[in-house]
């Protein structure tokens, strides 16, 4: 319940967060000019709170929420296509109470699973600056320190698992340089495992770089992991 408490009012703080100014100004932007078909949409257009489990043993790190996804509806990954991905891999393997989730409200709940990203506002064309990276860094840093169960990370894509090394040196661990490629499993020296993925952006998986059968090897090696 502590743990919970402290998690949330972390989130709280993310979500009042405008330390970069590009991206807050990019939120007002994508908030006025919606797609059609997303018109009737309020956009959430703040920070987005990463969410979960807050015993999770699995922390899946994105890269950054989508302007018309997680943006518009407040939740990361929900109402995107990599979401649709996502949530499909984690029901799949029992990290996920349904199969897909539209809207923050819709009852989606994470089993033993956690999901924040390195950055928690949608930034242009999907490419956030060193800048932003450094300044939204604090957060997964300190949800590092809460998530006390963690034995699994699973960073969605080249980024995401830069920085993931990179936060995890930050707290005293050496790891060796580690190459990115997808399915490559890491164990690191305090005892949990770094597994690696090509992140399910569209560009990925309408190319066939990223197949259903590639995403979905990924939780079967988590949950094998898991089940020792
Ligand atoms: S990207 Fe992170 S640090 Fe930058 S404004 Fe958003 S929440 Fe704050």
């Amino acid at each position: 319940m502590e743990t919970r408490r402290k998690l949330d009012a972390l989130q709280n703080i993310v979500v009042g967060c405008h330390k970069c100014p590009r991206l807050v100004a990019y939120l007002q932007e994508v908030s006025q000019h919606k797609p059609r078909r997303y018109r009737e949409w309020d956009y959430w257009s703040r920070p987005l709170p990463s969410f979960g489990d807050p015993d999770a043993r699995v922390l899946i790190i994105g890269l950054a929420p989508a302007a018309n996804g997680g943006n518009r509806t407040g939740r990361m990954f929900t109402g995107d296509r990599s979401g649709e991905w996502l949530f499909n891999a984690l029901y799949e393997f029992s990290f996920a109470n349904q199969p897909n989730s539209l809207r923050r409200d819709d009852g989606f709940k994470l089993n033993d699973c956690y999901i924040t990203a390195t950055i928690r506002c949608a930034p242009p064309k999907n490419k956030p600056l060193p800048d932003e990276i450094e300044n939204c860094r604090p957060y997964f840093l300190k949800e590092l320190d809460l998530l006390k169960n963690i034995e699994v990370f699973i960073p969605l894509g080249q980024i995401a698992f830069t920085q993931t090394l990179k936060c995890l040196r930050l707290k005293g661990l050496e790891i060796p340089p580690l190459s990115f490629g997808h399915g490559k499993v890491y164990p690191i020296p305090n005892g949990q495992t770094i597994v690696t993925t090509y992140h399910p952006s569209q560009q990925n998986t309408q190319t066939g770089k990223l197949t259903r059968a590639m995403f979905h090897q990924i939780f079967r090696m988590a949950r094998k992991r898991l089940e020792g």
